[in-house]
């Protein structure tokens, strides 16, 4: 081979090297996969968790995967997070989306991206109905239970800062130290409130009290420094919002209809497309 037409050939071959390279990225790996795989909660009610009948996971953030994985033309395949390991699954990459009743807050982007806001909450108390807990007021000197790697671990500490948290595994956990008497309130996301309350044989026993102490606007958690998938993720959640798919899922899980009533009280922002 002349030497000129071996530079061409060489340059040729690093050519296409840099292409792939280039386009090797989350979207290609699941499109190759034939699957998309989320994280997902197993037992926040009515987000992620068990249905009986079936023994499937199903919820509000399931509905959310399933429509990404319609829109890539893939199959689903769920894995359980808690509120603890779902950064690192992301960031691992052991999960390609992290869709875990995930509050989007600018200390989590160190280690992972998120998407757009898809779900907006805010921060309240579940307690014994009658048992002299109103508002986080009462609750100094008492021990209040949440979830291992939340943010209602950091922010009742900063609301009341004279309460002892304990930590769970997860929400029905510290439900469980409510009904012992452990704990004199459980404290998350209004609607993992209601979910747990909601759920339980008698809802009656408990009550929802206080302000919110915080907002919680959800985003999904993605690999970090990946556009192509981000941007497609976020297109995926405003088409999503724009034909009212969004909506027919939200009243599926919050509805009128259902257990878990909450009237939809904020937009997803969407940009022109
Ligand atoms: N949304 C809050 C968070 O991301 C609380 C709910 C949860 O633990 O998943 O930490």
């Amino acid at each position: 081979m002349r030497k000129a037409t071996f530079l061409t050939a060489l340059a040729l071959v690093l050519a296409v090297c840099v292409a792939s390279m280039a386009h090797a990225g989350k979207l290609d790996d699941i499109k190759q996969r034939g699957k998309l795989i989320c994280g997902v909660k197993d037992a926040v009610v009515p987000f992620g968790y068990v249905d009986e009948k079936t023994n499937q996971i199903v919820g509000m953030d399931i509905d959310v995967c399933k429509y990404i994985a319609d829109k890539l033309g893939v199959g689903l395949e769920l894995k359980p997070v808690t509120s603890a390991t779902r950064i690192p699954m992301v960031a691992q990459g052991s999960i390609d989306i992290a869709a875990a009743t995930m509050t989007h807050k600018y200390s989590r982007d160190d280690v992972i991206d998120f998407s757009i806001t898809y779900f907006m909450d805010g921060q309240k108390l579940l307690v014994k109905k009658g048992g002299g807990i109103k508002s986080v007021a009462d609750l100094a000197g008492k021990k209040v239970g949440t979830a291992k790697g939340s943010t209602s671990e950091k922010n009742i500490k900063t609301a009341q800062p004279q309460c002892k948290v304990l930590s769970f595994e997860g929400y029905p956990q510290a439900f469980l130290a409510l009904k012992q008497g452990k704990v004199k309130a459980v404290t998350t996301d209004s609607t993992i409130l209601l979910g747990l309350r909601n759920s339980d044989p008698n809802p009656e026993q408990w009550e929802i009290v206080g302000d919110y102490i915080s907002a919680e606007p959800y985003g999904l958690g993605l690999v970090e420094n990946d556009s192509d998938f981000r941007d497609f993720v976020n297109k995926s959640l405003a088409e999503m919002w724009v034909s009212g798919d969004y909506q027919k899922t939200y009243n599926k899980w919050f509805g009128p209809d259902t257990k878990y009533y909450l009237p939809l009280q904020w937009q997803m922002e969407i940009w022109p497309f």
